[in-house]
């Protein structure tokens, strides 16, 4: 098995042994069936999927189809967040990190600050991943300068920043079309989006949710553009908001649509909304079981997009474990700091170790692998540490 994944995955998956959990549930053996005959899991099915009331069915299946692409691997990088602002010109209801400009807790790092963020950790991480607010002054030529800048000094770390709501302010900012903004900062440094803003891609929850963001179309047509020049983008899921299991299903349907058009999605990464200090009260919320659910639909139903990530920023290191036995093949890095997530309720530390994530990833019975930004070079990680030596065994592939 490839470090990578296995092209074959469909065949490998028809090999596999099949869990009781599955071979007893109809919904999923139907599932299974359509993906090894090169298939596709339907909306319909996607929908019964939610409302299955086995979930260990579901999870075995989405647990099959992650192991028949990369065995017991499990993916990470050492990364490192840096927010250049948190002053908005929006005010999306689920949103805890925006603040207005006259804030006393607002803030916009210079270049120097930006810099100062990475410079500790340079020789430790191969990614800076950058988003923040839509700031009202900033147009695509401050972002050219940070990023040169960064280049310039970081020439070895890949540069992750800038959502697709980002790209729509700068664009209109600068008065150039979506594709001039991004070729521009491509050609300054930046390597690829982050898939954060997709929330749900139906505009009525949208309307709801995140009032004057751009539109489920729009994200998908940022995205679009991004992929055409060359350059991959991630793409997200929040839930746990006001939508329907069908407006679940029909985000992932979109964004499996738009990969089969545009092959640039590399990583899908869910994630709950966190309701502390946000303004939705109406918000459903997810429990726990509704979290490892939509994490082991989201493997079965997106058979183009490589990896699933367990974001534990969002879901914890507790959950995040559990998820890579049920779907998710990849997780969040070593990162060092976080704050989109953390002022809204996270409190999943920020000083984890390489060797306590690898620990971590070993504890679900997985391999951890560490990759670079654009999953094209792995290493099996060999913790160095002595102490984060308790694993379970690794059952079955390797
Ligand atoms: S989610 Fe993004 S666009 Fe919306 S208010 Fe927060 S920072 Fe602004």
């Amino acid at each position: 098995m490839p470090l990578s994944g296995n092209e074959e995955w469909r065949s490998k998956l028809a090999k596999l042994p099949v869990p009781l959990a599955v071979s007893s549930d109809p919904l999923s053996m139907a599932c299974l069936k359509s993906l090894i005959e090169e298939g596709r899991v339907s909306r319909e099915q996607g929908i019964s999927l939610f409302e299955n009331p086995s979930l260990s069915s579901v999870s075995s299946l989405a647990d099959m189809v992650k192991k028949s692409r990369y065995g017991n691997n499990v993916f990470f990088n050492e990364n490192l967040h840096v927010n250049t602002t948190n002053v908005c010109v929006l005010a999306c209801r689920f949103c805890a990190f925006r603040k207005g400009p006259r804030h006393p807790e607002a803030y916009s790092l210079d270049i120097d600050e930006y810099l100062d963020r990475i410079r500790p950790l340079s020789e430790s991480i191969d990614e800076v991943h950058t988003v923040g607010g839509l700031h009202p002054k900033w147009d695509v030529n401050d972002y050219c300068t940070l990023f040169s800048a960064t280049k310039e000094e970081f020439p070895n770390i890949h540069i992750k920043a800038l959502t697709a709501v980002e790209i729509k302010h700068l664009s209109k900012t600068s008065s150039l079309s979506v594709e001039e903004t991004l070729s521009k900062l491509s050609e300054a440094g930046l390597d690829s989006l982050p898939g954060g803003g997709a929330e749900i891609l139906v505009d009525h929850v949208r309307d709801r949710i995140c009032m004057g963001k751009e539109s489920s179309q729009e994200y998908l047509d940022i995205h679009s553009i991004a992929h055409k020049i060359g350059m991959s983008t991630n793409c997200t899921m929040l839930f746990g908001t006001v939508e329907s299991i069908e407006d679940r299903v029909t985000h992932l349907i979109r964004l499996r649509e738009q990969q089969d058009a545009s092959k640039g999605f590399q990583c899908f990464v869910p994630y709950p909304f966190l309701p502390d200090k946000t303004r939705l009260p109406e918000a459903q919320l997810a429990t726990g079981s509704e979290i490892i659910r939509v994490i082991s639909i989201s493997r079965i139903l997106l058979d183009n997009i490589p990896h699933i990530k367990a974001y534990r920023m969002n879901i914890g290191d507790k959950l995040s474990s559990l998820a890579l036995t049920c779907g998710a093949d990849d997780i969040d890095g070593t990162v060092g700091h976080e704050e989109i997530m953390h002022v809204a309720g996270s409190s999943t530390r920020l000083d984890t170790s390489t060797d306590q994530l690898a620990a971590l990833v070993k504890s679900s019975g997985s391999i951890p692998v560490k990759r670079n930004s654009n999953y094209s070079v792995f290493e099996k990680y060999t913790t160095s540490n002595p102490s984060y030596s308790r694993v379970l065994p690794q059952i079955g592939m390797t």
